[in-house]
């Protein structure tokens, strides 16, 4: 049996990050609000540090190295937004960082990885195993490597956003979190039922990529070809050991969003409530727009997970809607 990390540990990435990490902002819009009927608290981790909650785990996990593992320097392999966290949160800690991603990554996501000093080193998404490549690199050169989701830290380090979201609106009757790997939500689903254990719990995932519905409905983890869907940030191809466990015991349910209705979310994030956040980062919201009827009357949270799409990108997709 893996032992699974707890709220306390929770805690305690809360306080491990709270000296550079931003107490995001939870909005709320009376236009939302009328919509649905019901009370919906949005926590802006779009307007996290370079842009996405994983500056929480990236930071927590490095923030924990000995001194001899902030000497030889971390290696990671992402889509983005946990490359640029793990790149910005070495520069910080003054580590040395290596970060393998893909060679068609967003072009702002490889551009500020880079711009944080780290070592970037690319690879084919479709045809090479990112986390054998990954595990050889850190072999060869003695580096510690911090996945994107399955590590303890990390998904602690994830589940703070929660907690504040908690601390700040009270307990929840519903609460929508984006979901890839499972890093944020398993992390999310330790604060949820510490703080508000009542609440129905849900992951949301791209329509192309339901191995998370698959794995949580049949109670082994499923794994599938990288999907093809505009969320880049939940392209994962299974859930890990770590967060499947936690997402199986303390989540609801696990749904999903189409590309259709992700844009129709940026577009209204962008018009009604002058927030950009990235196709990923919508996933939560497109859900529970399709699951207002049955929230008249409740506490919502909404979890915007992110806010980094290239401009002519978000354009494009706005641009192709209308
Ligand atoms: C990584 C990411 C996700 C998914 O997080 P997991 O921990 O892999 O489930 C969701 N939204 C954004 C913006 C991300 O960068």
């Amino acid at each position: 049996m893996i032992k699974l990390p707890t709220f306390d540990d929770v805690a305690a990435a809360s306080e491990r990050i709270k000296c550079q990490a931003h107490k995001t902002p939870v909005m709320t819009s009376r236009t939302v609000d009328e919509e649905f009927g019901a009370k919906v608290f949005f926590k802006c981790e779009n307007l996290q540090r370079m842009g996405a909650f994983k500056f929480r785990g990236g930071f927590n996990s490095l923030s924990r190295f000995s001194p001899e593992q902030r000497k030889t320097g971390v290696v990671t392999f992402s889509s983005g937004n946990h490359a640029q966290a793990v790149a910005l949160s070495a520069k910080l800690l003054g580590i040395p960082a290596t970060i393998l991603m893909p060679h068609d990554a967003p072009t702002a996501k490889m551009a500020a990885t880079k711009g944080y000093g780290a070592n970037v080193v690319t690879y084919d998404r479709y045809t090479e195993d990112r986390e054998q490549i990954g595990r050889e690199l850190a072999e060869k050169h003695g580096l510690t490597l911090i996945p994107p989701y399955d590590h303890p830290d990390v998904l602690c380090g994830q589940g703070t956003a929660a907690k504040e979201l908690f601390e700040e609106v009270g307990p929840l009757d519903a609460f929508f979190v984006p979901l890839g790997g499972g890093g944020l939500l398993s992390g999310c689903a330790l604060a949820t039922r510490a703080l508000s254990p009542d609440c129905q719990l849900y992951g949301v995932e791209p329509e192309a990529g339901n191995d998370g519905q698959r794995s949580f409905r049949t109670g082994s983890i499923v794994h599938i070809d990288t999907p093809k869907t505009i969320a880049d940030g939940a392209q994962t191809q299974h859930l890990g050991n770590l967060t499947f466990p936690i997402i199986r015991r303390d989540v609801d349910d696990i749904l999903t969003a189409s590309d259709t209705e992700l844009v129709d979310c940026m577009a209204f994030m962008a018009t009604r409530m002058k927030l950009v956040v990235e196709p990923t980062g919508c996933l939560g919201f497109a859900a529970a727009r399709n699951m207002k009827a049955g929230l008249k009357g409740k506490h919502v949270g909404v979890l915007l997970s992110g806010g980094n799409v290239d401009m002519a990108r978000f354009a494009s997709l706005l641009g192709a809607q209308s």
